[in-house]
């Protein structure tokens, strides 16, 4: 009974231990495959980690739209792009507003291939809503299908980039050569209009009219010329501005009073006074003197030239500061009314837009020869009015464009 007891405990306790042992082994067992589970996970997340940072390194928006038709994945340029608004589990229809998103995503489904698109889209439709300032703006689009093995669940990609820079200053290009004929077309209209005349039978026999036309279309040659120069200059500051400049250190009031001689005439024919008495002696501008006379010719001139009545006072500052120079060209004259004033630098703005009948002569092209001049200096330009009592162009140069020599100083 005992020996029989005996060999069924025996043979429990083997059943019990071979049973403990197989928990064992699985529980090892299981223990290990959680293991590669987890490492091949942690290695996938590695992988999938560097693939996004390689991601969020384009300077595109990229967002991967699921089988749901949800949007699983976005770069960080598609979360800077889109701040305010969360972007992973949206349907692609709720970010994009614009029906040309959805007809884009469709056809490259429909077609299972990439769709690039370019759209110009108003600031309230643009992906940057609320956010956008740039008036109209445009967008690359180019929507493509993914294989399968390329991110889990994704079915295709999209791509957005922001051309609106370069659709810009395509615009900006637009305008120059749209707003130049325009301007050139008057002058030369009225030169052939003028020829015409002179010769018809026997109009040249009249020596009175035909010098009357040939004054005529002697001035508008003169505009002519006047408006292709300016063009010249604006595009030579504007190939490259920095390139364009012969950089060299010339005294600040040598050139003030360089521009008033050129300018006598006018001047003296105004009655107008000028003061120059605040323009600091022996300050030395590292720049190009021809494109600074430019500056104060094109400033001074309109002063004298947009102020019919005489007895003028136009007066020119230059005073340093601890961060540069503050150059001002002042005059109290008719002035321009505040509506026109965030206008004028633009290229052919003026202010009365019908100068070309009229005795002042302009091309519209001063101020903006002003402005990208002073820009390629490193400098700003600002002008504030009040008509009838001042009119202020004011410039502000950075210190490391602008020296000061005590003998001028010492000498004067
Ligand atoms: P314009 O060749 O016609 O002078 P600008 O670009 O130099 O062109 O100037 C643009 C417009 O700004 C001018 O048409 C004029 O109406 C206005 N303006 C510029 N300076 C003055 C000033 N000192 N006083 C009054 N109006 C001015």
């Amino acid at each position: 009974m005992n020996l029989e007891w005996s060999i069924i405990s025996i043979a429990a306790a083997l059943i019990a231990w071979l049973y403990l042992d197989q928990i064992q082994r699985k529980k090892r067992y299981q223990f290990k495959l959680q293991r590669v589970k987890e490492i091949h996970q942690n290695a996938l997340d590695a992988e999938r980690k560097r693939h996004e940072l390689l991601l969020d390194g384009l300077s595109d928006a990229l967002f991967l739209v699921d089988d749901h038709g949800r949007i699983c994945y976005a770069n960080i340029t598609a979360k800077r792009m889109f701040a305010e608004r969360t972007l992973v589990g949206q349907s692609p229809q709720a970010v994009f507003p614009d029906a040309r998103f959805i007809t884009a995503m469709q056809e490259c489904e429909r077609m299972n291939k990439s769709v690039v698109t370019r759209l110009i889209l108003p600031q309230q439709l643009s992906p940057l809503g609320s956010q956008e300032n740039r008036g109209v703006n445009a967008w690359l689009l180019d929507v493509a299908p993914l294989p399968p093995e390329a991110y889990p669940q994704a079915k295709l990609r999209i791509l957005l980039r922001d051309l609106t820079a370069e659709y810009q200053s395509e615009q900006v290009r637009k305008d120059f050569v749209a707003n130049a004929s325009h301007e050139l077309r008057t002058p030369l209209a009225i030169i052939q209009g003028y020829l015409e005349n002179l010769l018809e039978a026997g109009a040249l026999k009249d020596q009175q009219m035909s010098a009357k036309f040939l004054s005529i279309m002697s001035k508008h040659t003169d505009r002519v010329s006047r408006i292709v120069e300016d063009m010249l200059m604006i595009s030579r500051l504007e190939s490259g501005e920095a390139a364009a400049l012969s950089i060299e250190p010339f005294e600040f009031y040598s050139c003030v009073q360089d521009v008033l001689e050129r300018l006598d005439h006018l001047i003296v024919s105004k009655s107008a006074k000028i003061k120059i008495d605040a323009v600091e002696r022996g300050l030395i501008i590292s720049g190009d003197r021809f494109y600074w006379t430019q500056v104060l010719f094109n400033l001074i001139e309109n002063a004298l030239k947009q102020n019919l009545q005489p007895g003028l006072t136009v007066e020119v500052t230059a005073h340093t500061t601890t961060d540069g120079v503050e150059i001002a060209v002042t005059d109290d004259g008719i002035g321009i009314p505040t509506n026109h004033l965030p206008f004028v630098f633009k290229r052919f703005y003026r202010v009365d837009q019908s100068h070309t009948n009229t005795s002042i002569k302009g091309t519209g092209l001063g101020l903006s020869i002003v402005k990208r001049a002073i820009e390629a200096h490193g400098g700003t330009i600002h002008v504030t009015s009040t008509p009838g009592k001042e009119t202020k162009f004011s410039i502000s140069l950075p210190n490391n464009k602008i020296q000061i020599e005590d003998h001028f100083s010492a000498a004067s």
